[in-house]
Parts: structure tokens; C-alpha cells; sequence
């Protein structure tokens, strides 16, 4: 199977010089329902979560019929990039492709939109028999897989698929940690620091002890919990009113997730709950608001599922030995599982993604396109 290696990288230039920071994906949408539009797509679709993402396009669906009786399959690909991603250009040096200059490349995840193209082209051009294909682009997964969140599942045809968006090549990620988004705010009491400290309660004096009794960092291999900015008070002179915490807990377990929840809620409560007036002056009493909303639900498959046995026929046709794998980290992958499409990452090769050293090899993107053409024709 001959892959046009130039032609996928001229593409992968476009895409790439295309600036598409999060909720300014509009002009790659548009070019992408150019692209499919001649490829003959049976049908594309822009849904409205830009009322909800503030993005100006809505994700993407596009889908091919096919030919073939085959249950269908959707490969998942975000159009956004991360800052500093305005005014993007390529440098080709051999080839390997780099940003020329202060930005990001943005291969993070025009690698995958490229590819998917490219094998898409080639399917066209032979007349390659598959059966139902369904292309997903996504907005502002890079802001918090804003676009997938925002998505009404039901539009979703196929019953599983791939995410093409992970670092390396050769990679396929079945598991992928859930998380809770921490948000707590402590309330003490404000007073003049010098004339009246005893009518004060100080935020900031509960917030530490609280931090400190509250489990954080590795937890173990599974999970992990971070206090990740913290703000209050206003001046060294006033007792401090008020302090705001955010933070996160990840776990490859969902239960394990509400655990280490319950046990940061309960370390925080306890601090509010034993403080005692010392000098019974106080003007209050402090408070505490707490909440740990999902930010993300977890992804767990097995190789026995069919979306791992799709493309792990797919690999040994072309010959490429793939390595599975967990990751660390919260993608589009992880809501499209929580909506029960199981999905998983297939890595495309992409490096030192979001800094301005990301960088892709075209032997890579060429590998990643025939492992796409491999598994389309499955
Ligand atoms: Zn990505």
C-alpha cells in the first residue's frame, strides 16, 4: 500500500499554518468540510455546542455510508490547538516538522486530521471497500474537551472508535484516569490585624491546616490528588476573610476516585468543624463550601474488546507492532467512553507536544495513515 507521503505533508502544512486555538477552530472546520465534500462525504454535520463552547464552529461529524456490512467505526480528532498557537509556520528540515518560530506546531492534533485525510484520499482514490465511517472534530479539547462535553451523544452512529491523539507512534492507550475538579472555598472572619486579631478568623491559618491533613500528591499507582492554586486575603493588616483552592484527584478507579473525594472533603470539613474560639471573641464562625464536580469519567478497555481486536488485526496486516498502554492524562477519549462509545487512543506519532519543540516525523504520519487505511478496510 503506497501512501502519497508529499501530499499528506503539503496537507499537514495547511492544516497546520491554519491557526486554530481553542474556540477559533472555524476555519479549519471550514476547510475540513471542503476536504470531505469533494471526498464525497454521505453526510456532514456541524452541531451546535458553540452556543455552549463560546467556539465559533461546532463539532464536526462527517460520515461515509461505505459498502461493506460492517459495524461502524468513528475516529475522533480535535481541531484545536494550545497557545502559543497564533501565526503557526512550518519548518520542514529533512523529514521532520517543526514550528518556525515562537509557537507551537500544532501536530497536537493536525496529525491526526492530516492522516485521517490522507487515508481517506487513498481509500477514495482505489476504491477501497469499508463499511460505515464516521469522522468526529472536535473543539477546545485543549480547555477542557470543552467540544466533546458539549455534544449530544445520540449523534454519535457509530457504536466505538479511535482518538487520534497521543504522543509516539506505535501506541494504543486503553486506560486513561477520571477526575474530580476540586473547588473549596474557606470562610473565616476579617478584623484588623493589629487592633482586634481576636475577633478574626483567619482563612488562611484553616486553609494550611487543612492542606496539610488532606492526603495529596502520588497516592499510588492509580491515583493522585493536587491543590493547584490558592488565593485569599487582602492585606497583611486584615485577619484573611476568605481562601479559594482548586485542585484536582485522578484515579484509573472510579471508586477510588469517590474514596480519596470523601477523604479530602472529610480533612477539610474536620479542620472547620474542630476550630474553637480561643479567646470566645470571634464574630463568627468559619465556613466551608465544597465541591468536587467530574471533570472527566474514566477509560478502562480490554483487549478483548472489539475496538483493541480492530486494530490490533489492522497492525499485524501492515506488519506494526503496537504497544498498549496507559496514560495519565484526560482526553476527548475518556468522554466519548463515558458516553458509552468504548474508545481508544491510537498515538500518532507527535512529540514534545504542547512547547514550542513539538515536532512529527512524516515517516510517522505515513505509518499512522496506513494503520488508518488497514483498519477502515478491516
Ligand atoms: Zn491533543
Amino acid at each position: 500500500m503506497k501512501i502519497d507521503s508529499e501530499r499528506l505533508a503539503a496537507n499537514f502544512i495547511t492544516l497546520c499554518e491554519i491557526d486554530s486555538p481553542s474556540r477559533r477552530e472555524g476555519r479549519v472546520a471550514a476547510l475540513l468540510k471542503e476536504i470531505f465534500t469533494e471526498l464525497g462525504a454521505d453526510e456532514i454535520v456541524e452541531d451546535d455546542s458553540a452556543r455552549t463552547t463560546g467556539s465559533d464552529s461546532g463539532n464536526l461529524f462527517i460520515r461515509f455510508n461505505g459498502t461493506l456490512e460492517r459495524e461502524a467505526v468513528f475516529f475522533n480528532c480535535h481541531m484545536d490547538t494550545v497557545e502559543p498557537g497564533t501565526g503557526v509556520r512550518v519548518r520542514r528540515e529533512g523529514d521532520t516538522f517543526f514550528s518556525a518560530g515562537d509557537t507551537v506546531l500544532g501536530g497536537d492534533d493536525k496529525s491526526g486530521i492530516a492522516a485521517l485525510i490522507e487515508a481517506m484520499r487513498l481509500v477514495r482514490a482505489r476504491r477501497l471497500e469499508h463499511g460505515p465511517l464516521e469522522f468526529i472534530f472536535t473543539t477546545c479539547e485543549e480547555i477542557g474537551l470543552l467540544g466533546a462535553k458539549a455534544l449530544d451523544p445520540a449523534m454519535i452512529r457509530a457504536g466505538s472508535g479511535y482518538a487520534l491523539d497521543s504522543s509516539g507512534f506505535g501506541r494504543v492507550i486503553l486506560g486513561a484516569p477520571a477526575a474530580n475538579r476540586l473547588h473549596i472555598i474557606i470562610r473565616g472572619v476579617a478584623a484588623h490585624a493589629g487592633l482586634h486579631p481576636e475577633r478574626g478568623i483567619s482563612a488562611i491559618k484553616l486553609a494550611a491546616q487543612a492542606i496539610a491533613a488532606a492526603p495529596c500528591g502520588r497516592i499510588n499507582k492509580d491515583s493522585s490528588i493536587n491543590f493547584g492554586t490558592i488565593r485569599g486575603g487582602e492585606a497583611s493588616n486584615i485577619v484573611p476573610a476568605e481562601v479559594v483552592i482548586d485542585g484536582e484527584i485522578r484515579s484509573h478507579s472510579g471508586r477510588e476516585l469517590d474514596e480519596l473525594t470523601g477523604r479530602v472533603r472529610a480533612a477539610f470539613s474536620q479542620v472547620i468543624d474542630d476550630w474553637q474560639d480561643p479567646g470566645g471573641e470571634a464574630r463568627g464562625r468559619p465556613g466551608l463550601s465544597f465541591a468536587a464536580p467530574l471533570d472527566f469519567p474514566v477509560m478502562k478497555l480490554r483487549p478483548d474488546d472489539l475496538v483493541i481486536r480492530r486494530v490490533a488485526e489492522a497492525a499485524r496486516l501492515i506488519g506494526l507492532d503496537l504497544k498498549y498502554e496507559s496514560a495519565g492524562g484526560g482526553s476527548d477519549a475518556n468522554i466519548f467512553n463515558g458516553y458509552g462509545r468504548p474508545t481508544a487512543i491510537i498515538a500518532t506519532g507527535m512529540t514534545n507536544v504542547h512547547s514550542t519543540d513539538e515536532q512529527i516525523s512524516l515517516r510517522d504520519l505515513t505509518g499512522l495513515t496506513r494503520l488508518l487505511v488497514a483498519i477502515i478496510t478491516l
